[in-house]
């Protein structure tokens, strides 16, 4: 047979050994034995351009194995390991900028990297600015200092899209680099390196792990765009632990029918929630009264269990707590992409500086789990009876 197998089930063939386990034993390790000093020098003359086993904190058999499931996700050369998201961020934003140097930052951004860059890259002397989350305003503030241009697409809260072949191809006409945090898309939903970015980076610890018990971050770069991450992780001393590596490829097993079923029960309640008094808008790129969802529709291949609930004007941020305290089902909390539900509040007023969210109503957003979506439903319910005092 000639056709090449489907990227699900390469996903599953992805980071195991030729024979015997079927998957990769933990291997936790610090030092590396060689059995000569030419073995010794060699090793450490090419393991700065090739995966080789050198030391604990440059990769193991449990990191190597991931990081190739990552590469098949991701598509592109090599992958990298952090021990958070917000970790292979901060090492990619320092890896690729210097003194001088000028970078755009999307308005959707997760709101930890908006204070990285206020407080770290300006006392490095690199000054950043904010567009607006659907990219129009790209191209007029872009300047000859502009060398990175940093997408989240969908982005965080209410998931604003950008046409990102169109802003690749202008970034690279300006010699910017293109960075897309694919947290959202996690690999299966959304393919930036494919779409014309130079580097993905994904917070493992949400839909990859996917059972909220690891945390971890994961970077996969075009061949060109390698070297300088590899050079910053290791000057930064980054590395992950050999079973945080196994858990989140153990978690990426699972990944495509976990989503499915996220999508599924995550379309169900926003339909629900659409036909409740006090529910003006559910924000989710799926939905057709959504701004992105031409984009969504051309560049995304499904959703996930993310979707934001925007009350009618008349409920206040008070009646919108009373509903958070009101679930159940829901846990208050950060993070997502584990099987269980969540809620926290969110507040657009503070989460965007360039567009004016000064009319929406009060927000919250919903992390749907894998709990059956009637049980979910009824919790919501409660909450919305709640809201009403
Ligand atoms: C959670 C998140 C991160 C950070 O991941 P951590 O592993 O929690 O540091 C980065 N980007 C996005 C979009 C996220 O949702």
């Amino acid at each position: 047979m000639s056709r090449p197998y489907t990227p699900s089930t390469r996903l599953l063939r992805a980071g195991r050994p030729q024979s015997g386990w079927v998957n990769t034993p933990v291997s936790r390790g610090s030092s590396y034995i060689f059995k000569d000093v030419a073995a010794w020098r060699e090793t450490r003359a090419r393991r700065d351009t090739e995966r080789m086993l050198s030391y604990g904190a440059r990769g193991t058999d449990s990191s190597y194995a991931l990081e190739d499931a990552l590469v098949e996700l991701e598509g592109g050369y090599r992958a990298k390991l952090f021990p958070t998201g917000q970790a292979a961020i901060a090492v990619i934003l320092s890896a690729y900028l210097q003194s001088g140097d000028h970078v755009l930052i999307t308005d959707a951004v997760y709101a930890p990297v908006r204070r990285f860059c206020a407080r770290q890259l300006a006392r490095m002397g690199i000054t950043h600015e904010f567009y607006h989350a659907d990219g129009h305003d790209i191209a007029s503030r872009i300047t000859p200092a502009t060398k990175l241009i940093y997408v989240e697409s969908p982005g965080s809260l209410v998931y604003e899209m950008v046409d990102l072949p169109a802003i690749a191809k202008l970034a690279h006409e300006h010699g910017c680099l293109v960075v897309v945090d694919n947290t959202w898309g996690t690999g299966m939903l959304y393919h930036p390196l494919e779409l014309g970015a130079d580097v993905s980076v994904i917070a493992a610890t949400k839909y990859l792990g996917g059972h909220a018990d690891v945390m971890l971050g994961a970077v996969v770069t075009t061949q060109a765009a390698w070297q300088p991450l590899e050079e910053a992780a290791v000057d930064f001393g980054q590395t992950v632990g050999a079973d945080d590596a196994w858990l989140t490829l153990r978690g990426i097993r699972s990944l495509k029918v976990r989503l499915a079923a996220h999508e599924k029960s995550a379309l169900d309640v926003a339909r629900w929630l659409l036909t409740q008094d006090g529910v003006a808008r559910v924000h989710c790129p799926a939905l057709p009264d959504h701004p992105a969802h031409a984009l969504w529709c051309r560049d995304c291949s499904g959703t996930n269990g993310l979707l934001t609930v925007e009350f009618v004007a008349g409920v206040d941020a008070a009646a919108a707590e009373r509903f958070v305290n009101a679930l159940k089902l829901f846990g208050l909390g950060a993070s997502w992409g584990g099987f269980e539900s969540l809620v926290i509040p969110v507040d657009m007023h503070s989460a965007r500086t360039v567009a004016d969210w000064s009319g929406s109503g009060a927000m919250v957003r919903l992390h749907v789990g894998l709990e059956s979506p009637e049980d979910l439903i009824d919790d919501l319910c409660v909450g919305l009876q709640a809201l009403k005092g």
